[in-house]
C-alpha cells in the first residue's frame, strides 16, 4: 500500500510537472496600492470589497506592518529584487537613477538554480530585465490603454485595457512555461497609479457612492514644520484636470472615448454647472479620485482572481507561493493628500498578504516589522537557495509559520531621497521607525528640523513632539538608534552627489 503511495504521488508530480520540493513563486505586484483599499484591512472608511486579494489573507497570512526604505515606485522595486537598500542597490530616486543589471538580484539566483523566470508589466527601472527568461514590460510608467510594450527587448503594440493585457500575457506564459521546472512569475501591475484611469467596465462601478472622508482630508499641518506645509500633493492645489478626468487619458482610440464619455460626460457637466468652491471642491475631487482609483483596483483583483483560478484548475496551488504587494502605501485623502512619499503611516506601510500552502497559517495576522528587503531572502530560502550576506533583509519563513524570532527587528530604518524642489515637492528625509514611534530628520539645510511622533497616543501623527520634556527619554533612545541604524545599514553621509536632483551631468555627444 505504502509504495502504491508513493508510486501514485511521483506519478502526480510527473504529471503535474512540479519539483517535489521547489515551490512556485507567482508575486503579484501593483503599483501605489493602499492597504486602506483591500478589504482584507479592514479600513474603517470601507472602501471596497476586493474578494479575490482577499482569499489569500484567509488562505494565508496577512502582514500589518510591512515597511518600505523609500515610498515611491523605482526605489522599491528595486529593493525587492536586491534585498537591499536604495544607498546599495544604487536607485535612490526616480528621477536620475538608472538600476545596475549586473548587481545581484533573487530572480537571477533562482534562474540559476533551475527556476524558469519571467516578469510581466510594469519596470520601471531604466535598465532592461535581466535573470529573466522572459520579459514583457511596459516602457516607463506605461500607459492604461492600449499599451505599447517591449517583449524580450522588441517594441510590440497592444489593444486593450493594460491591467487585463498583463494577466492574459501572464497566464500564456504560465500555460507555455517548460513544465519540467518550477518557475517565478512576477506580475506587475501599473494600476492603480495615477492617473487612475478604471476599465470601461468598472466606469460607474460605485453608483456614484458618497465615501467616508478621513478625519484629516482637511488638515492645516499645524503641529508639523516646513516640509508637511511645502509639499504639492494636495487634491485642493495639486489634482489637475486630467486628474479630475476632463482629459482623455493617453492611448484611448475613439471607441473606448464613446464609452468613457457615456460615463464621464454627464458628470463633467454637472460639475461645470454647479462649479463647486472651496471645501465642497475638495469633496468633489475627493469623490471623483476615489471613483478612479478604486475602479483601477477592481481590475486589479479580477487580475488576482484569474491567477488563482488558473493555479487551482492546473493542479499547481499546493505548491506554488502567492504573494500579493505593492510597490508602497498611498494617501486616499489623509492630510488631503493623493501620493506616497512620506515616512508618515500611509505610505511607509504597503500591503502584503502571502498565501503558501504547508507554511504560511491561514487566517493569520501579524504586526511585526517587516519590509520588501524581505522578500529576496524569503524566495530564495523557499527555493532552497543560500541567501548572499550582503542583501539586508531576512526571511519571513518563520513569521509565516506563526512563530516569532526572538531577535526579530524592532525598529526600522526610512530613507526618501528625491529632494526638493521636485515632483511633488516632497523634501528629503530619514528616520527611524518602531513599533509605537517615528523619529523623522528633513535634513536639507533650508528645512532642517526633526519631528518625533508616539503613534499610540497620535495615530494620525498629527503633532510632534520632538524636544518635548516628556518625550526626552524616548528622544533619545530613538537618537542612538538612528545612528546605529545609519551605521549598521552603512548609509553614506552625506548623500552621495548622484542622489541630487536637478544637477546636470553634461550631455554626451551623440554619435554620428
Ligand atoms: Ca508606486
Amino acid at each position: 500500500m505504502r509504495r502504491f503511495l508513493l508510486l501514485a504521488g511521483w506519478l502526480l508530480l510527473a504529471m503535474t510537472g512540479q519539483a517535489a520540493d521547489k515551490p512556485n513563486i507567482v508575486f503579484i505586484f501593483s503599483d501605489d496600492h493602499a492597504y486602506q483599499a483591500i478589504s482584507a484591512y479592514g479600513d474603517p472608511r470601507k472602501l471596497n470589497e476586493t474578494p479575490n486579494i482577499d482569499r489569500l489573507a484567509k488562505e494565508g497570512m496577512r502582514f500589518d506592518r510591512c515597511l518600505v526604505p523609500n515610498s515611491i515606485c523605482g526605489p522599491s522595486r528595486a529593493c525587492v529584487l536586491t534585498g537591499k537598500y536604495n544607498h546599495l542597490n544604487g536607485f535612490y530616486n526616480n528621477t536620475n537613477s538608472r538600476f545596475d543589471p549586473a548587481q545581484v538580484t533573487f530572480p537571477k539566483l533562482l534562474q540559476k538554480a533551475g527556476y524558469q523566470t519571467a516578469v510581466v508589466g510594469k519596470w520601471h527601472l531604466i535598465s532592461d530585465p535581466t535573470g529573466f527568461d522572459y520579459w514583457h514590460i511596459l516602457p516607463g510608467q506605461g500607459i492604461y490603454y492600449n499599451p505599447p510594450m517591449i517583449d524580450n527587448g522588441k517594441r510590440v503594440n497592444h489593444t486593450g485595457y493594460t491591467t487585463d493585457i498583463i494577466t492574459d500575457l501572464s497566464l500564456d506564459w504560465m500555460k507555455n512555461r517548460d513544465k519540467s521546472k518550477p518557475f517565478l512569475l512576477m506580475c506587475q501591475h501599473k494600476a492603480p497609479h495615477r492617473e487612475w484611469s478604471p476599465a470601461l467596465r468598472h466606469l460607474g462601478h460605485d453608483n456614484d457612492r458618497v465615501y467616508p472622508e478621513p478625519e484629516t482630508l482637511f488638515d492645516d499641518y499645524s503641529g508639523r514644520g516646513k516640509a508637511e506645509k511645502s509639499q504639492d500633493m494636495t487634491l485642493e492645489r495639486t489634482f489637475t484636470r486630467l486628474d479630475a478626468k476632463f482629459v482623455y487619458p493617453p492611448g484611448m482610440n475613439d471607441e473606448q472615448k464613446k464609452e468613457w464619455d457615456k460615463y464621464y460626460a454627464p458628470r463633467n457637466a454637472a460639475f461645470e454647472k454647479n462649479k463647486p468652491q472651496g471645501k465642497d471642491l475638495v469633496r468633489w475631487r475627493y469623490n471623483r479620485y476615489l471613483h478612479d482609483y478604486l475602479g483601477c483596483i477592481k481590475a486589479v483583483d479580477e487580475s488576482v482572481g484569474r491567477v488563482l483560478k488558473y493555479l487551482e484548475d492546473n493542479n499547481l496551488a499546493e505548491n506554488t507561493i502567492v504573494v500579493y504587494a505593492s510597490d508602497q502605501g498611498f494617501y486616499l485623502g489623509e492630510h488631503g493628500w493623493f501620493d506616497k512619499r512620506w515616512i508618515f503611516e500611509e505610505s511607509l506601510r504597503t500591503p502584503l498578504l502571502v498565501r503558501w500552502p504547508k507554511t504560511a497559517k491561514p487566517g493569520g495576522t501579524t504586526n511585526k516589522i517587516v519590509s520588501n528587503i524581505d522578500f529576496a531572502e524569503t524566495f530564495l530560502e523557499a527555493a532552497g537557495v543560500e541567501i548572499p550576506k550582503e542583501m539586508q533583509g531576512r526571511s519571513l519563513t518563520l513569521l509565516l509559520r506563526g512563530e516569532t524570532p526572538k531577535d526579530w527587528r524592532t525598529s526600522f530604518y526610512y530613507h526618501y531621497y528625491e529632494n526638493s524642489p521636485a515632483v511633488h515637492n516632497v523634501a528629503r528625509h530619514y528616520g527611524v521607525v518602531t513599533d509605537r514611534y517615528k523619529l523623522v530628520r528633513f535634513y536639507d539645510p533650508e528645512f532642517n528640523y526633526s519631528e518625533l511622533f508616539d503613534l499610540q497616543k497620535d495615530p494620525k501623527e498629527l503633532t510632534s513632539m520632538f524636544d518635548k520634556p516628556e518625550y526626552a527619554d524616548v528622544q533619545k533612545e530613538l537618537e542612538t538608534e538612528l545612528v546605529r541604524l545609519r551605521k549598521d545599514l552603512k548609509v553614506p553621509d552625506p548623500d552621495p552627489p548622484e542622489t541630487i536632483i536637478g544637477k546636470k551631468e553634461p550631455k554626451k555627444k551623440a554619435k554620428e
